[in-house]
């Protein structure tokens, strides 16, 4: 059978409103050509991000009634620790608000100035609280990782030959820890390999350093091992999962992403002492630590959506559903980051526009047409989001790529949004040499693309 069939029905529906072309030409006027700056009442299909916008089931929703909201030791705490310890096998679970607050207190309590902290590549929040602590974020992503068009299994994986050199130059006492982030996300959602997994950590524990998962799509990544690695086709990924994990010593999780949930995280490790450490700080800013930042009907909402995620017709739904737009459009002629990952397509804007220069921003103009002709909203990545300006020149310095993340939603979309997903690519695509540059006319110096104002040019 060539249809997706969605693993579920649908038991509440949210309107979402289908504007005019001659509206949305206005709207993004009125924005000045921002996609941040669209209501999202205004946004047909909203591909902005795949981070706490899942549908949740009526299980979630019948769990978060019976959150119980006691500020120590709630029910809906225990049921949470029980859930995680059960996935992940790590002793110590500490809850936070989101993933971000869990790095927050792992490099405050790990990392000190003049540290290093390698990973296959750093989120942007994981970067930034680790160069917050003093410490240098170093990607150490196998080289096919960095090259969009080059297609191989597991273009997550780290570097092994790299990391030992890394361990041998800074002397592993300059290493608090070893990260791996699942799926990485930064390289486009490409997994990470058993094998690479299980690499990684005995280079590091041979090393006396820590290994930890940042855990955000771990689902899909184990789900990318069983379809992929050798070995793992008849494996339950709930195996997989515990698996992955055995091999590290904590993890980091943001429950806006796997945990199908909408807010929550957690930071997890096997270490008695550190979680003693984590804890202190925890009720300094999140709170007390059978809740951190949550209220117990999240925690609720976090338990069930974990049981759900390893659902084997959800993930292969998922996958499928992601590979099933990027196919379509890239053997339509549009470039992409290949092969497809597991929570968003990559269009190459660059490419796809070679008359529109980098410093006339090409992913900007792809993204603006996409909603003006379709209603659809992606995001770009690309001298936008990461160009730099030379300190002594002032001359804008483009980024290494220019991109167009269309990011998925978990369980939001059916087949048919998706089909005209694809159809609007495909129109945008036909007219691209039409498509014009656009200049900035106003910007803040730090995070520009949240709040910069544009002008076709
Ligand atoms: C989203 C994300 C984070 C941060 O989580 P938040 O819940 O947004 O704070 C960290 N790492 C990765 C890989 C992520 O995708």
């Amino acid at each position: 059978m060539k249809t997706i069939i969605e693993p579920f029905k649908i038991k509440t529906v949210e309107k979402i409103r289908l504007t005019t072309r001659e509206e949305r030409r206005r709207i993004l006027r009125d924005a000045a050509y921002n996609l941040f700056l669209i209501p999202a009442a205004d946004v047909l299909i909203d591909l902005l991000t795949d981070s706490g916008t899942a549908a949740m089931s009526s299980r979630q929703w019948a769990a978060m009634m019976d959150g119980d909201e006691a500020y120590a030791g709630s029910r809906s705490w225990f049921r949470f620790e029980e859930t995680v310890r059960g996935i992940f096998g790590f002793k110590h679970v500490i809850p936070t608000h989101q993933g971000r607050a869990a790095e927050r207190i792992l490099f405050a309590s790990t990392c000190r100035q003049g540290d290093v902290v390698p990973n296959n590549t750093h989120f942007d929040t994981t970067r930034a609280n680790i160069e917050y602590r003093g410490a240098a974020a170093i990607d150490l992503v196998i080289p096919e990782g960095r090259e969009p068009s080059v297609v191989h299994p597991f273009k997550g994986n780290m570097n092994p030959q790299a990391l030992k050199d890394l361990i041998r130059e800074r002397g592993r006492e300059r290493i608090p820890l070893v990260l791996l982030t699942v799926t990485n996300n930064s390289g486009g959602g490409q997994p990470v390999s058993m094998q690479n997994i299980r690499e990684i950590s005995g280079i590091s524990r041979a090393a006396g350093i820590p290994l930890y998962i940042d855990a955000c799509r771990f689902a899909e990544n184990a789900y990318f091992i069983k379809l992929r690695e050798p070995g793992y086709q008849s494996k339950p990924v709930r195996e997989i999962v515990r698996e992955m994990f055995s091999y590290a010593d904590g993890c980091t999780m943001s429950a806006k992403k796997d945990g199908l949930a909408n807010i929550g995280g957690f930071l997890c490790t096997n270490d008695g002492k550190l979680a003693e450490q984590e804890k202190e700080l925890l009720i300094l800013t999140e709170g007390f630590p059978t809740y951190g930042g949550m209220a117990g009907r999240d925690l609720e909402a976090i338990a069930v959506g974990l049981g759900e995620v390893l659902d084997e017709d959800y993930l292969q739904y998922r996958i499928v559903s992601t590979q099933y737009l990027g196919d379509h459009i890239s053997k339509a002629g549009v470039p992409i980051v290949q092969p497809p990952g597991g929570h968003a397509i990559y269009i190459d804007a660059k490419a796809m526009l070679p008359q529109i220069p980098p410093l006339q921003f090409p992913g900007q103009s792809l993204a603006c047409e996409l909603y003006h002709s379709a209603g659809i909203r992606a995001v770009e990545i690309g001298t936008v989001m990461f160009g730099r300006k030379n300190p002594d020149t002032g001359e804008e310095v483009p980024a290494a790529m220019e991109l167009v993340r269309l990011a998925i939603p978990r369980r939001v979309y059916t087949q048919s949004h998706v089909d005209y997903v694809v159809e609007a690519i495909l129109e945008v695509h036909e007219r691209r040499s039409s498509l014009k540059g656009y200049r900035i006319v106003h910007e803040a110096p730090f995070l520009r693309h949240f709040s910069a104002r544009f002008e076709p040019l």
